[in-house]
């Protein structure tokens, strides 16, 4: 059958906030019988929209990773919460009982995600509930998906095997994969939130002038790891490398000798200006 899938690009995102004020436009002071009670005016994040800057100036890079329930299929909230009150639909959504969770505000807890806030005036504890109320309509966008500006966000309803197959053709990756909880939100790009970089800007020691076309190669134990090609201003990013990896990067250029150093990438690095002299 199929299921809910939520693809969200982070190469895409340009955090406009649009996702989470549909989410605030949708649940706030809105109750969805059975599926949810209204959401608070504050204090909830449905869509939590996180961001994380690599580099340093002037080669510098901004990612933004949105993040909602992850509607998981080995889910803790599932496991650990009072039997019925958290439960997972046949379409994958998972959801809060709005009425037998009533009363328990240890389901917060249970997500390793933090994606789970407590309704003080409501007492429930509650979550993005994947628009299931639209869904069930016929709808074939989430509220966030429908409203993002850049196509970062898309839901795709499709069975599991359509979705192996999209997730090995686009490389699609789980956050925090660590957890074991196979998350049914994926990311794409996701290497521009867990990978880190090295850049620098190239010159010309002879005649002043940024060294356009330079090639940069970067290995790891003696294997190449990344490339890449100084542009117009002379800079480089060779990117989707190790955090905490130990690197040997080289640029050359014809009739210049070669630049050589070590690096360990506890953090995407800009290596500042090269200059490479005549041979
Ligand atoms: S609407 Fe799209 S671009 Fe804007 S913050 Fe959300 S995911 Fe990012
Ligand atoms: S992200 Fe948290 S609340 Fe959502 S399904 Fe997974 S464990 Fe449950």
């Amino acid at each position: 059958m199929r299921k809910w899938n939520l693809i969200i690009d982070c190469a895409r995102c340009h955090d406009c906030n649009d996702c989470f004020l549909a989410d605030k436009d949708e649940f706030v002071g809105n109750d969805f019988p059975p599926y949810s009670v209204a959401q608070p005016w504050s204090g909830h994040r449905w869509m939590n929209i996180h961001r994380k800057e690599r580099g340093q100036v002037p080669i510098v890079q901004v990612v933004y990773l949105p993040q909602p329930c992850m509607h998981c299929e080995e889910a803790p909230c599932i496991k650990k919460s009072p039997a019925g009150t958290v439960y997972k639909r046949e379409d994958g959504i998972n959801m809060i009982d709005p009425v037998k969770a009533k009363g328990h505000p240890e389901i917060v807890e249970t997500c390793p995600y933090g994606a789970i806030y407590w309704n003080e005036e409501a007492q429930v504890a509650q979550k993005c509930t994947g628009c299931a109320h639209l869904i069930d309509e016929g709808w074939t966008e989430t509220r966030c998906s429908q409203v993002c500006p850049t196509g970062a966000i898309k839901l795709v309803l499709a069975d599991d095997a359509e979705m192996a197959k999209m997730t090995a053709a686009e490389g699609l990756e789980a956050y925090q994969a660590g957890l074991g909880t196979k998350p049914r939100v994926l990311y794409k790009n996701f290497y521009r939130w867990d990978k880190v970089f090295v850049s620098a800007s190239v010159a010309y020691k002879d005649t002043d002038e940024c060294a356009e076309g330079a090639k940069v190669t970067v290995q790891s134990g003696g294997a190449k790891a990344g490339e890449g090609v100084a542009n117009n201003y002379g800079e480089f990013v060779v990117d989707k490398l190790g955090l905490g990896g130990r690197y040997d990067v080289t640029v050359e250029a014809p009739g210049y000798q070669a630049y050589s150093t070590a690096v360990t990438l506890d953090k995407s690095l800009n290596l500042g200006l090269i200059v490479l002299e005549k041979a």
